[in-house]
């Protein structure tokens, strides 16, 4: 018997080194290999199944009757074999008869032998086939005889792709053949059609045995260097969201990365005669199959985590790093990613960006809102989307209902076809509604806007149909920049934003940077915060880099020289940081004024509503400003005290809930009793069932995403505001168990349009 693992394999990977380098067919390469293998085990027998017409067929033995050869066939799930490949996992019995799934093939002449082993062949984490070994004496194989088994296996997948032995196509796992549909949360509406690709692209580990080992354990160990360091830097930067990954996962990452056990499996591996890709990938199927045996969540999560970073390490060590938007997007094209930073999205060509499928995702993240505002369609929180589909696969993406289909057969494809036939059509009767005046049945005038953050956005306000721009997010070009923009560059954006709109009104928010939108030329290692969002941002930071915010006024200011500047000011928590926001700004008009600057006409000052103290101190503010605007992403996440980037509370809290709706009525209530305009900026307001309680609760306006203002204006033109309003009054005084329902209910009766 072997002595080590690392030896026997070692012993077994030279001589399959040289079988494959022979020449000859594959079939005769195969009988040398399982007669090598049987002999290097001392074992009885060798057999290899591999998977054809979606049955595993005996392909070569060493041992069993040479008749059963390409005889013997086993379907996934049937007998031992058909178990092992099915599920993944591997099996060592003493005695084989006595299992469960053990059926009895008369034509291999197998009675004669008690003890079985067999471990899958895997080929890109899908099973190809089953390598085997039995004997007559009644044993269980040592762990040492499994592991050479396996690193066996992984070689043999090598050259069995190489020798397209296998069905490739019809595989038997979930990454399976035949379409899949996943459903998840719905976060950017729209329906697309594009091929896979993964944000971090996959790599296919194509040599398995080692030239030259101690080459490899280099190559490993700078691996292991560089990834610690990015996730080092990752962890960093992630404190200001340029990259997609929360900061809990970068723990993990981190928590893997500096472990040792995990490096030394890798290097054993490398020891037994594999390359560097062939080790790491050894490693993380053999964590895979002990997975499988544990059923415990919380591990497989983390499981998810120790995969990504395999991935990793993979692509450090091949050389293929960066993300898919650094090689180009060649076709329409669906990204799969777990997690997506809006900075990374950013870097993709909008053009062949059809649909974005994520793991993980949340309605209020800033990614989301980038994407919305892209106009590309998202679904979230589509948990294992990354091991249910193959780079270049169709995907058609569901982002109405929240769904997305994988490899379309013909039936769906049509069906799918036919549902973004119906609804573009529905888009364009919206684009009817777009043009029109956004008043309600009984004479009420909405202020319909839209968000915006880029160039872009601004000059396709036209066709929106929008009153104006109601959030410009200034910040944004500053996540595009790869350095800080200066104020001539900020200057030259905001007049063509501006020049856009001709006539109507755009509201500039200052820089919003921190929390989940980092600019990795600003952030700082010595800035590490465990909770960003409630962090060192916006406003905050703004006052404290004065310089920062001079310019950006002064850009401002320029750039509304003869018309009117209206801007606002993110994050308030004080009403004193709003006075030193406007101070600053009128310290800059005073400045143009002496420089003989064109002036603006006139400055508006507004405030956003974000931080909830801030509405104790409405009478102090109220006075001081000409509007104020409701961001309801940061305030919900702070009313709830739940992070809005976090998925897993993607959907724990309604937008609907009495405590929500209440809290915003007595803000408009006393921004209206002081006659100060309120509108809503927040995602919120651009779902029409929300938009019509925000409308029942008093708001004079909306400011939303772009694709929203047709919805929501057929619904505003359906809508009695003063029957929502008395309708909520009372909903309000005595909330329903389910307010959603009972506000959509109402809107159904009353033929509100919401679509
Ligand atoms: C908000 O918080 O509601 C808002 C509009 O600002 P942002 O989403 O950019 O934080
Ligand atoms: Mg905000």
């Amino acid at each position: 018997m072997p002595l080590t693992a690392a030896s026997s394999a070692r012993e077994i990977l030279t001589g399959l080194h040289d079988v494959m380098a022979a020449r000859g067919n594959a079939q005769s390469k195969l009988d040398k290999v399982v007669d090598l293998i049987a002999e290097a085990m001392a074992s009885e027998v060798c057999s290899i199944y591999l998977l054809r017409d979606n049955k595993l067929e005996l392909f070569a033995t060493h041992g069993l009757r040479k008749e059963a050869v390409h005889v013997t066939r086993l379907a996934m799930g049937e007998g031992l074999v058909g178990t092992i490949a099915e599920e993944g996992r591997i099996l060592n019995l003493d005695e084989a008869a006595s299992h469960a799934q053990f059926v009895y093939r008369p034509e291999t002449g197998e009675e004669r032998y008690h003890s079985f082993a067999g471990v899958p062949i895997v080929r890109l984490e899908n099973p190809i086939g089953v390598l085997a070994v039995q004997h007559a004496e009644p044993r269980r194989y040592e762990d040492v005889e499994i592991e050479a088994l396996q690193t066996v296996a992984m070689v043999l997948s090598e050259m069995i792709a190489a020798a397209r032995l296998t069905d490739g196509s019809r595989r038997g796992t979930r990454r399976d053949a035949g379409p899949l549909r996943i459903s998840g949360l719905k976060l950017v509406a729209g329906m697309a059609k594009g091929v896979a690709v993964f944000h971090e692209p996959r790599v296919v580990v194509e040599h398995t045995v080692a030239e030259d080992t101690e080459a490899e354990r280099a190559r490993v160990y700078a691996a292991f260097r560089r990834m610690r360091e990015q996730i080092d830097t990752m962890t960093r930067e992630a404190e200001f969201g340029t990259v997609g990954e929360h900061q809990e996962i970068l723990e993990t990452y981190r928590m893997f990365a500096y472990d040792e056990g995990w490096s030394r499996r890798i290097n054993e591996a490398i020891d037994s005669g594999l390359t560097a890709e062939a080790a790491i990938e050894r490693v993380q199927q053999r964590t895979r199959a002990r997975m499988r045996e544990i059923d415990d969540p919380l591990l497989a999560e983390r499981m998810h985590d120790l995969e990504d970073l395999s991935n990793r390490l993979l692509r450090i060590v091949s050389g293929r790093m960066g993300t898919a938007a650094q090689t180009g997007l060649a076709r329409d094209t669906v990204l799969i990613a777990r997690n997506l930073g809006p900075a990374e999205l950013l870097e993709y060509d909008r053009r062949r960006l059809k649909g974005v499928l994520l793991e993980e995702g949340s309605l209020t993240a800033h990614m989301t809102i980038v994407a919305r505002a892209m106009g590309v369609p998202v679904v979230g929180r589509l948990s294992d989307v990354r091991h249910s589909v193959n780079e270049g696969e169709l995907v058609l993406v569901d982002g109405d209902n929240g769904s997305a289909i994988i490899r379309p057969n013909r039936p769906l494809a049509t069906g799918f076809d036919h549902r973004m036939a119906m609804s573009n059509k529905r888009r364009a009767e919206y684009a009817v509604s777009r043009s029109l005046p956004a008043v309600t049945t009984d004479g009420v005038a909405i202020s319909v806007m839209v968000n915006a953050g880029l160039a872009e956005d601004a000059a396709s306000l036209e066709l929106t149909g929008a009153d104006g721009i109601g959030l410009f997010r200034t910040e944004f070009q500053f996540l595009v920049s790869a350095t800080l923009p200066g104020r001539e560059r900020q200057q030259r954006l905001y007049s063509k934003v501006l020049e856009s709109a001709g006539d109507r009104p755009v509201v500039f928010r200052t820089v919003d940077i921190g929390g989940d939108k980092a600019l990795p030329y600003l952030s700082d290692a010595r800035d590490k915060a465990e909770n960003p969002a409630m962090g060192w941002r916006a406003l905050r930071l703004s006052l404290d880099r004065s310089t920062l915010m001079r310019a950006q006024a002064r850009a401002l200011i320029e750039a509304s020289a003869g018309g009117v500047l209206r801007v606002m000011f993110p994050m308030i928590s004080e009403p004193w940081e709003y006075e030193q926001a406007r101070k600053l700004f009128e310290e800059q008009v005073e400045w143009a004024r002496h420089a003989k600057r064109k002036l603006p006409a006139r400055v508006e000052f507004g405030a956003m509503l974000e931080v909830p103290a801030l509405a104790e101190m409405l009478d102090q503010l109220l006075p001081r400003i000409d509007f104020l605007s409701i961001g309801t992403n940061d305030l919900t996440q702070f009313l709830f005290a739940a992070d809005r980037a976090d998925p897993r509370l993607a959907e724990r809290y309604d937008w609907l809930s009495p405590a929500i709706l209440r809290f915003l009525k007595r803000v408009i209530v006393a921004a209206r009793a002081a006659d100060v305009p309120v509108r809503l900026c927040g995602e919120m307001g651009g779902r029409p069932l929300e938009a019509m309680a925000l409308i029942g609760l008093g708001a004079d306006g909306l400011s939303i995403t772009p694709a929203a203002v047709g919805p929501v204006k057929a619904m505003i033109r359906s809508l009695d505001a003063a029957a929502v309003r008395a309708r909520l009054a009372q909903l309000l005084d005595k909330p329903p168990r389910d307010m959603r329902k009972t506000l959509s209910d109402w809107a159904r009766r009353h033929r509100v349009a919401i679509g």
